[in-house]
């Protein structure tokens, strides 16, 4: 049944407003026509050559520009500044990020993370002894990070900082996503990377199945990766993967990448058959997620349960934390500096 949608879908190709940022190409098939969290009217396509999935038609440049600097965080969290629930989960998630990208990076590296957020991650590697900086387009989260952490997170984008191609390690995550060409701004990141340096990347994944079938979709995400996707948009950066690949249906792809030695320039066209198999995925995960599976006991209670979990958790961090510093410091008190030395050796003028 599902298959028989799906192949129906994949047969009504039609065109496209915008087109393909990945190949050019201008003609698709409908993935989605709904906003997750408002319910509106919402167009997400997928290419009819290469498959990946995107909104149509895109949103221009300046236009999201202008969203993300003034109205994204409060429209989409509800609030100008994160609250301490918010700092404790991206505690928690720099933490799992910090022990990805660690065994990519020297100690003391010179790292720069876009799309910071209220700093949470710049704050853990400052903390580990590296040369911490972010980007954050929201000025008042930018200025939250300053302020509460004493870190360099400059409100903007990469555009707010110096030229010059010197970062160990970048980091992009779930910015992706959000930006109005995915390959030009990977480009450009990787121009900016010191030799050797590393970009770690993570997004979330079209294919996975363990979300509620609205809740996948929404205005903010312009892109939608699969691993071939993303893969594709990175090689067509000039970026090798050098992490291994996560698993075809994980709820977040993050992988490592490197400058490609050899940058490939290979049109997606070359290979039709790769764009076909990767429409076809994303349009099965589509047709899988549905409320009877979302809701099913086997999968609702365990979530559930973590939910609740979480809930008690947060419930007491107003009562045991005075500000958000206080959180992090008992968050990361707990993870000892890995990085030996902590400080990188001083520079010979
Ligand atoms: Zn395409």
């Amino acid at each position: 049944m599902n298959a028989i949608r799906s192949a129906r879908r994949a047969a009504g190709a039609r065109p496209l407003r915008s087109a393909c940022p990945l190949c050019g190409h201008g003609s698709g098939v409908t993935v989605h026509d709904r906003d997750g969290k408002s319910g509106r009217p919402l167009e997400v396509v997928g290419c009819g050559a290469c498959g990946f999935v995107r909104t149509d038609p895109l949103p221009a440049p300046g236009a999201l520009a202008a969203w993300y600097a003034g109205h994204y965080r409060t429209d989409y969290k509800g609030v100008a500044r994160p609250r301490l629930r918010h700092v404790w989960r991206a505690a928690g998630h720099a933490l799992d990020r910090l022990a990805f990208a660690a065994p990519f990076v020297r100690p003391g590296a010179r790292t720069l993370d876009v799309g910071a957020g209220g700093g949470e991650f710049v704050a853990l590697l400052a903390r580990q002894g590296f040369d911490a900086h972010g980007v954050e387009p929201d000025d008042g989260y930018a200025g939250f990070a300053r302020q509460t952490y004493g870190v360099d997170v400059r409100t903007g984008t990469i555009d707010a900082l110096p030229e010059g191609a010197d970062w160990e390690l970048v980091t992009l995550f779930h910015v992706l996503e959000h930006l109005a060409d995915p390959v030009v701004a990977l480009e450009r990141l990787r121009r900016r990377l010191a030799p050797g340096g590393t970009l770690v990347i993570e997004v979330p994944n079209v294919e996975h199945l363990r979300c509620a079938p609205s809740n996948l979709f929404f205005a903010a995400h312009v892109h939608y990766f699969s691993g071939r996707t993303l893969a594709r948009a990175a090689a067509l950066a000039g970026l090798e993967p050098v992490s291994p690949w996560p698993p075809a249906r994980s709820p977040n792809l993050r992988v490592a990448f490197r400058a490609a030695t050899l940058p490939s320039r290979r049109p997606a066209s070359a290979n039709p058959g790769i764009g076909e198999a990767a429409l076809r995925r994303a349009l099965s995960a589509q047709s899988m997620r549905t409320w009877g599976r979302y809701l099913s006991p086997a999968r609702a209670l365990p979530r559930l349960a973590a939910r609740w979990r979480r809930w008690r958790t947060e419930a007491t961090l107003e009562r045991r934390f005075a500000d958000a510093a206080a959180v992090l410091e008992h968050r990361y008190g707990a993870s000892p500096p890995r990085a030996t030395p902590a400080r990188p050796a001083p520079r010979t003028a």
